[in-house]
């Protein structure tokens, strides 16, 4: 089967609902996907790695980038820039990995514009307190940052409905194997699938004139054998994959 190009997952979801944590017990649990590591002009919280979590880049650094046309989007997340190397997830894709990005509802809405394809996940908490026990718990915020990442929160998940996908993150675990299934799902759509699809059947049709070779009576017709003619097929599959 034809390798196909890989598929670009939108991971969205307020602050502190333990994205980045679901993201990291989801790539134990596959080897084809990988991690968009964003641009940001925010200071870096403890523990935190340059490279690693974020690019952490001044605002003059931030706006070359905008202006260089270096990023696939771009927003401003309660004071700070945030934007997504464009680089980096179409090499990838066309390696056929499929790419991660743990971005905010006006990124995803950016994307989403010109990659219809995109497979776009709210990510929720179990309930607003818990968000903010879990907010409070990384200790990496003061309490005005709080009430404005609860405050964007609310806003956030007044939007979930244009999302493809919910995510509960009660046990990262489970939430870990609901993104798993997801995108096991969607290589699982006709169009990732239809080269095998055409593969097998051209190679029944191709058996069926063997067969009829040896029985000495003429082979099933394409129709007969389920097969659609072969020029057909061909402009079938010169679309996507
Ligand atoms: P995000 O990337 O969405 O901002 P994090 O992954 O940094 O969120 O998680 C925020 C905090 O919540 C972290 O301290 C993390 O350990 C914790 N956390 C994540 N998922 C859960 C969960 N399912 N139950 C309890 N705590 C969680
Ligand atoms: P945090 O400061 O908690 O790491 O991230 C704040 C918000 O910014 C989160 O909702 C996160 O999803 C979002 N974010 C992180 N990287 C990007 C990015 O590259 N683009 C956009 N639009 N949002 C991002």
């Amino acid at each position: 089967m034809n390798r196909q190009t890989g598929k670009l997952i939108l991971i969205s979801g307020p602050s502190g609902t333990g994205k980045s944590t679901v993201i990291a017990r989801l790539m134990r649990l596959r080897d084809d996907v990988c991690f968009s590591v964003s641009a940001t002009t925010r200071a870096p919280r403890p523990g935190e790695v340059d490279g690693k979590d974020y690019f952490f880049v001044t605002r003059t650094a931030f706006d070359a980038m905008v202006a260089g046309d270096e990023l696939l989007e771009h927003a401003e997340y309660v004071g700070n820039c945030y934007g997504t190397p464009k680089s980096y997830v179409e090499r990838r894709c066309a390696e056929g990995m499929h790419v991660l990005l743990d971005i905010d509802v006006q990124g995803v809405h950016q994307i989403s514009e010109n990659r219809p394809d995109a497979i776009r996940v709210f990510m929720m908490p179990p309930s607003l307190a818990e968000l903010e026990r879990r907010l409070r718990g990384r200790h990496t915020d003061d309490e005005q940052k709080i009430c404005e990442r609860l405050a964007q929160a609310r806003r956030e998940c007044a939007l979930a409905y244009t999302y493809d996908y919910i995510v509960i993150n009660d046990d990262p675990d489970v939430a870990a194997k609901e993104l798993d299934a997801i995108i096991t799902a969607e290589c699982c759509r006709y169009p990732d699938r239809k080269n095998y699809f055409t593969e097998v059947l051209e190679n029944d049709a191709l058996s069926s004139h063997e067969r009829a070779g040896r029985q000495g009576r003429q082979p099933l017709s394409a129709g007969e054998s389920g097969r659609a003619p072969r020029a057909q097929h061909r402009r079938r599959c010169a679309g996507r994959g």
